[in-house]
């Protein structure tokens, strides 16, 4: 087999990796690659254990108490539009990923590269296949369908782990650390109105458009507007003397919504007319931080309308929004919520709500204050599963040998930064009590796009810090 990344380093893991490419592994289709790891382990005669959901450990015997590595073995599917695929997932499952060198970046040949989280695959099996590298006992964890809700961490038995420290391999900017992650759930609201008293004559529609948006857990503590809360100030401005007929926002839950559009009903032109002028007074309208934003309230056809909908805009206007703490001494969001969606049809209005901590008991405050204020606005409050998350730990001999390594090796000092979204981490610190835990990997771009690629140099820095911090570890 010819690799085209022969003479690079690390030579050993860019080998595995570029077998792993040929071996498609879609997320939920990760039987081949268990199959291929379950061999390895065979051939080298090391224990491998493999559960239903193709979930593989394989443990290596060492000097000191064991070591956890783990990454998982699916990928995203996503294709370039050039190459005219319907259905990327099917593609990639037959053809798997094809590597092409470009410099000192590894990208695939229109497709993702799957470096999310081969890279972790192959590193774990080059270490695994080194038996002259001195290390502590290890237990290589595999898990499948990270990609599609961290599935296989979910489902792993966590009696086959004797270890309590663990390097996750997932992390995409070499020289950083990841030291904590968010848990949340998604939260339901929901109210049925009652219809308004009168029939409705006028009305005036409010649309917002062309917020900025954004991921909820990475730009939560961005200043972007909550395309949801301007419409429901708008329209909740607008509403004296009429009521509204629907409301309508955002996309999904964990993303902050950058449109949404109202309808507000009056019984007689002279409350549509003072409404209206309410709205002049405002103008011009300047969204802070949003300079694209479009706001417009015009006049529009009357539809069946509610009554009480004060409720509603009073809920918005009072419902916890936006970040709610944050780690003073290291600067990341810890809580945060982000009403993602809100929708009506006929009377009934539901909102959508993504919370995060990576503080269990302030995960479960942030509920109880979610909840309690939308029962005093007569509105149902229901939360979804939950996601467990990693708290920043104060201490952390992992964390600390991992810096100090780095520092011996670049005389630089390590950024310590925490994800405000779930993580594979989160369940094993639920799973594993008592677990010392970071996250790393080589520097990679364009993850989940045809765009994917891998900066090598920082995948032998990968190398290089893991050898020597197992090095390290193994008179721990
Ligand atoms: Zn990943």
């Amino acid at each position: 087999m010819e690799y085209v990344t022969a003479g690079r380093e690390p030579a050993k893991a860019l080998r595995f990796f570029e077998e792993i490419c040929r071996i498609p592994h879609p997320s939920g289709n990760e039987e081949k690659i268990a199959d291929y790891l379950e061999a390895f382990a065979k051939e080298r005669g090391l224990e491998c254990l493999r559960d239903a959901s193709n979930n593989v450990v394989i443990k290596r015997p060492g000097k000191g108490a064991p070591v956890i590595l783990q990454g998982h073995t699916d990928m995203v599917s996503a294709v370039a539009p050039e190459k005219g695929v319907s259905d990327a997932k099917a593609y990639l499952a037959e053809h798997g990923v094809t590597p092409i060198l470009d410099g000192d970046w590894l990208h695939a040949d229109g497709t993702t590269l799957g470096a999310d989280d081969g890279v972790a695959v192959a590193l774990m099996l080059a270490l695994l296949d080194s038996p002259e590298i001195e290390t502590p006992a290890l237990e290589c964890v595999f898990t499948v369908s990270e990609e599609v809700g961290l599935d296989g961490a979910k489902a792993l038995d966590p009696s086959w782990l004797q270890g309590r420290r663990m390097i996750n391999l997932d992390s995409e900017s070499m020289g950083s650390l990841t030291v904590s992650c968010a848990g949340g759930c998604r939260m339901k609201l929901e109210r049925e109105f009652r219809p308004a008293p009168y029939e409705p004559k006028y009305a005036l529609r409010v649309d917002i458009s062309n917020l900025k948006g954004g991921h909820s857990g990475g730009a939560i503590d961005k200043p972007h507007t909550n395309a949801i809360w301007l419409a429901g100030r708008i329209a909740g401005l607008l509403r004296i003397g009429g009521s509204l007929a629907w409301i309508r926002g955002g996309e999904a839950d964990n993303a902050i919504p950058r449109s949404a559009s109202a309808l507000v009903c009056y019984p007689n032109e002279a409350l549509m007319l003072a409404a209206e002028k309410r709205f002049m007074d405002l103008l011009p309208l300047e969204v802070e931080g949003e300079p694209t934003a479009e706001v417009s309230v015009t006049r529009a056809e009357p539809e069946p309308s509610y009554a009480d909908t004060e409720d509603l805009f009073e809920l918005i206007a009072n419902v916890p929004r936006g970040v709610q703490s944050k780690n003073e001494q290291q600067g990341f969001v810890v809580t945060s919520l982000n009403c993602g969606v809100i929708k009506s049809e006929g009377g009934k209005v539901t909102l959508t709500f993504a919370l995060r901590s990576s503080i269990a008991a302030e995960l479960e405050a942030l509920k109880e204050k979610v909840s309690k204020c939308a029962e005093s606005y007569g509105f149902s409050a229901e939360p979804g599963a939950q996601y467990p998350g990693w708290a920043y730990a104060e201490v952390s001999p992992l964390r600390d040998t991992v810096c100090e390594v780095w520092h011996e090796m670049t005389g630089g000092t390590m950024t310590v930064f925490s994800i405000h979204g779930g993580l594979e981490c989160g369940i094993f610190c639920d799973r594993l009590p008592g677990l010392d835990v970071v996250a790393l990997g080589p520097t990679t771009r364009g993850a989940h796009t045809p765009e994917e690629r891998l900066y090598l140099p920082s995948y032998a820095q990968t190398w290089e810090l893991i050898v020597k911090v197992l090095g390290k570890l193994t008179d721990k």
